[in-house]
């Protein structure tokens, strides 16, 4: 997570966070779903986005309320437990797409031999597979910087299983983790 977030959480707790659109200050913020490119500012996942102008992907927007109307977005208020739970929820989400594709879905993706379907995925594409590797060791970092916000606040962590189910299918598959042994 960027500083600059990190700074609107910070006011989120406080209760005056400032709109990053309009600037106007609230006791809460308004999220939303949207895959438009011009809202990829207001996306806290989408910081690392190389190529925001041209970043379709699915993005959990924050906003005021207000700027929401505006923009006509589907959204909820939030406090700031509520916001880091449903960016620790698209973590998650994005981290189960990495272990199905680790699970199987690299052969039909890279289009491997059918002479290959025994082999490990390091093996067959070895380049394909560091930068799977880098993805996801990412996304743990991502996901431990959330586990720590909720311990530093005192806050419980939004289904707490998620962890230990997610590491157990990630060794079995014998891979290593961030979030566990
Ligand atoms: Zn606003
Ligand atoms: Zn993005």
């Amino acid at each position: 997570m960027q500083i600059e977030w990190e700074k609107t959480i910070n006011e989120l707790l406080a209760e005056r966070v400032a709109c990053r659109r309009c600037g106007d200050l609230r006791t809460t913020v308004s999220v939303g779903y949207s895959r438009s490119p011009g809202l990829a500012e207001y996306a806290p996942r989408c910081n690392d986005c190389t190529n925001k102008g041209d970043c379709d992907a699915r993005k959990l927007v924050v906003l005021c309320a207000d700027c929401a109307r505006e923009l006509k977005l589907r959204v909820r208020e939030v406090d700031a437990p509520g916001l880091m739970g449903l960016l620790m929820e698209e973590c998650r989400r994005d981290l189960e797409e990495c272990l199905d594709y680790l699970e199987d879905y690299w052969r039909e993706d890279l289009d491997i031999d059918p002479g290959d379907m025994d082999r490990r995925f390091e093996e067959v594409a070895p380049e394909a597979f560091a930068e799977e590797d880098g993805w996801r060791s990412h996304l743990e970092e991502e996901y431990v910087s959330y586990h720590k916000w909720f311990r530093a606040h005192r806050a419980p962590v939004p289904d707490p299983g998620w962890r230990s189910q997610y590491v157990e299918e990630v060794i079995t598959l014998g891979y290593p983790t961030l979030l566990g042994d």
